[in-house]
């Protein structure tokens, strides 16, 4: 399970009550269909105090009965699934040339799943903060339009997020100190629900924990691609924050001090050699001809299309980065030994290219015997970090809160 800022500790019996709640709803989520009597089993509450949850969570509509019954011993049992219909949680995130907007159930069910050209990095953050709103409300009345009553909000955001939702540095969109939790709250006028803020890193690793390919795995890492490379850093099944929330800031480790220029000022940081406008500039010499790129899609469009020719330019280019994408990876499988690492965004639209040269130059950096049994794939999920922003939405609920009816 993913643990969340304040998260609740029991420590009364109200909290005991809402520790207990939260883990029957676990139980539903991972296990269903299931029976009173098998979370019972498979906790160690007493049959009494998952019934009176169960009756709870019924009322709340977060579970219902499924009506179907299993004969277990010769006793008929009442099996009981996830419900949430009358709920929804929303993600949004800043992307290099977009603004995605998704909306989940309780399931994680995606209720609805948009994008909207957008530069970020080339406006000033209010414009961005006043986009983000506009998208937001339009989510919002969509959602509210089918009867489902929005839990919470997370926005994904590509740089350093502190714990009170604001952006003390973005350097890739040219940020400092945009408090951006407490703008979108007032913006949306105090919507009654929580309105949160989480780096695109620990958004995408939180979906794809929960959804990827690699879900339910403990020790995982997801390296976002796009402006900025970060990571998002699942460990012993928690995403590790650090002491100020800004750890998996691996964008900018200093590869080659002789290497291109980075927006923080460094030379060969991570995010200089393999972000994307830096394979871009690579890769197109010509995208930047009319002046600075904003619209990436095409640009990548066009890197696909030339690999796939086998344009020879294009494929040393892409080993190159590969390479370099792999000497990033090594640290981190040194560091936190992982059981694998996603790459996401254009790392995962270029893996094909990309990943061949990245796993070879992983085997030989990390000093760990098989990279101590490091995977390296493509992440699998689309608009991971909106996605994760949703799921993180549902978090007040997950943790055992009755929802905002
Ligand atoms: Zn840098």
């Amino acid at each position: 399970m993913i643990s969340i800022h304040n998260e609740p500790q029991p420590t009364d019996l109200g909290d005991v009550r809402v520790a207990n709640r939260a883990v029957v709803l676990r139980q539903v989520r991972l296990h269903a269909p299931c029976s009173r009597a098998d979370i019972a089993a498979r906790t160690g509450l007493n049959k009494a105090t998952v019934s009176s949850l169960v009756s709870e969570l019924i009322t709340q509509r977060l579970v219902r009965e499924t009506g179907l019954t299993e004969n277990r011993v010769g006793r008929p049992a009442t099996m009981l699934v996830l419900d949430g219909e009358p709920y929804a949680a929303l993600g949004l995130q800043i992307g290099a040339d977009e603004l995605v907007a998704v909306a989940i159930d309780l399931g994680g069910n995606r209720l609805l799943s948009w994008r909207r050209a957008f530069a970020a990095s080339a406006v000033p953050p209010t414009d961005t903060l006043r986009a983000l709103t506009a998208l937001s409300r339009r989510a919002i009345g969509r959602v509210s339009a089918t009867g489902r009553t929005v839990q919470g909000l997370t926005v994904g955001v590509p740089g350093l997020v502190d714990t009170a939702g604001a952006v003390p540095l973005a350097a890739a969109l040219g940020w400092r100190d945009v408090p951006v939790a407490a703008a979108l709250r007032a913006a949306l006028r105090d919507p009654g629900f929580v309105v949160g803020v989480d780096s695109v890193a620990n958004l995408a690793a939180l979906a794809e924990q929960r959804h990827g390919a690699h879900a339910g795995v403990a020790d995982l890492v997801h390296l976002t691609g796009g402006l900025t490379v970060g990571a998002g850093i699942i460990a012993a099944g928690r995403l590790l924050r650090g002491a100020r929330g800004f750890a998996g800031e691996i964008g900018h480790l200093p590869l080659d001090p002789a290497g291109a220029p980075c927006a923080c000022g460094a030379h060969g940081c991570l995010t200089a050699l393999v972000g994307l406008p830096a394979v871009v500039r690579r890769l197109l010499p010509d995208a930047e001809a009319d002046g600075p790129v904003v619209d990436y899609l095409p640009e990548l469009t066009r890197i696909v299309a030339l690999a796939r020719q086998d344009d020879p330019t294009v494929l040393s280019g892409l080993a190159e980065t590969g390479r370099q994408l792999g000497r990033g990876v090594a640290v981190l499988a040194d560091l936190l030994n992982p059981e694998a690492v996603v790459v996401g965004d254009h790392l995962a639209a270029l893996a094909p290219w990309l990943l061949p040269t990245a796993r070879s130059e992983l085997a030989a950096r990390a000093h760990l015997p098989d990279a101590g049994g490091c995977r390296l794939d493509a992440s699998t999920v689309d608009a991971a970090a909106a996605l994760g922003g949703a799921t993180a939405a549902l978090a007040t609920v997950e943790a055992g809160r009755l929802p905002v009816r």
